[in-house]
């Protein structure tokens, strides 16, 4: 039962200031005019601190081909997070009788058929095979901007916890040093770039939610090599803060899975820097309060408001 005394949630705040708009659905949301300008004053941010690497932009759908998706092996690791996009592909007899049991109120979707799409997991998913098709990497190994609305399975009444949220990524392909040293650049400038917008962060080691019991063992892995970083703020709690960049070093696997070549002859390493592009914005509504009119010049300035 909610309390009469209990205060509005940061969700609630939101959805009264037109800032989030509801869909009936948690996690999935529109977002007003001001939303997306916060978005893209960041965005311009991020580009700003990556500019001098001259990286190249690929743009890429929310979606995926479902053989690369197979292949990357998400299944084995995040099945609880996956979505599919499914299709009638029935004939005209089929859709007399899904139209039936959709007045029946019975379950239509049970004869929707898998098609070869899927809901983009991560903005870097779809890159790894493509990058892998033009051939051997140059001696200077690639760099890729990315941008890309994603999906998670993981409703949630916090708002920086969404289905379909936006991730921004660098991502560097070529030998572990020039790979690591990718990385340790971004860890320095993420928190510059957050240092920026004068919130309060933490950075620490993180692992990603593998599933089930070998899932457990992946993670303790992942922690002791020290392969993923977060820098987190608090949004919807002080107490469990919120990782809002992550820095994700994955070592040979995309290299090994997709036939990435180093310039040596050797597989590729990879690692990627995401930004969260809600979450940041909903950082800086949390941290300033969501009349943006009132935030400090010097920030409005820096976000081109
Ligand atoms: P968390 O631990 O909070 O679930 P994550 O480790 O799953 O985050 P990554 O897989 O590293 O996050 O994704 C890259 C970035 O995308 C994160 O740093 C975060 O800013 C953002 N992100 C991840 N999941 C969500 C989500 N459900 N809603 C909004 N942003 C997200
Ligand atoms: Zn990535
Ligand atoms: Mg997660």
């Amino acid at each position: 039962m909610l309390d009469k005394t209990e205060t509005k949630t940061f969700l609630d705040d939101l959805f009264d200031q037109g800032l989030l708009i509801e869909t009936g659905v948690d996690g999935l949301y529109g977002r007003s005019g001001l939303f997306e300008a916060i978005g893209d004053g960041f965005q311009a941010l991020v580009s700003r601190y990556g500019a001098a690497d001259e990286a190249e932009v690929v743009r890429f759908p929310p979606a995926m081909a479902r053989s690369i998706f197979e292949k990357s092996g998400y299944m084995k690791s995040f099945p609880q997070l996956a979505g599919t996009v499914h299709c009638f592909c029935g004939n005209p007899a089929d859709h007399v009788s899904l139209l039936q049991t959709i007045e029946q109120g019975g379950d239509w979707t049970a004869g929707q058929k898998a098609s070869e799409i899927v809901l983009t997991p991560a903005a870097c998913y779809p890159l790894y095979p493509t990058a892998a098709k033009r051939g051997t990497l140059p001696a200077e190994g690639r760099l890729f901007d990315l941008l890309s609305y994603c999906f998670r399975h993981e409703p949630s009444q916090d708002p920086a916890r969404q289905q379909f949220f936006r991730m921004r990524e660098y991502v560097r392909m070529g030998t572990p040093d020039q790979v690591t040293e990718f990385r340790a650049s971004w860890l320095e400038r993420g928190q510059a770039l957050i240092g920026e917008l004068g919130l309060p962060f933490t950075v620490d080691v993180a692992n990603d939610p593998f599933f089930g019991r070998t899932g457990k063992m992946l993670a303790i892995n992942q922690r002791d090599q020290r392969l993923k970083f977060e820098l987190l703020i608090a949004i919807e709690s002080e107490e469990k803060p919120t990782a809002c960049l992550s820095f994700n070093y994955h070592q040979d696997h995309f290299g090994k899975t997709f036939g990435l070549t180093s310039a040596d002859g050797e597989v590729a390493h990879t690692a990627c820097v995401g930004f969260g592009h809600e979450r940041v914005i909903l950082a800086l509504l949390k941290h300033y309060g969501t009349n943006v009119k009132r935030w400090p010049a010097s920030l409005r300035q820096t976000l081109g408001l």
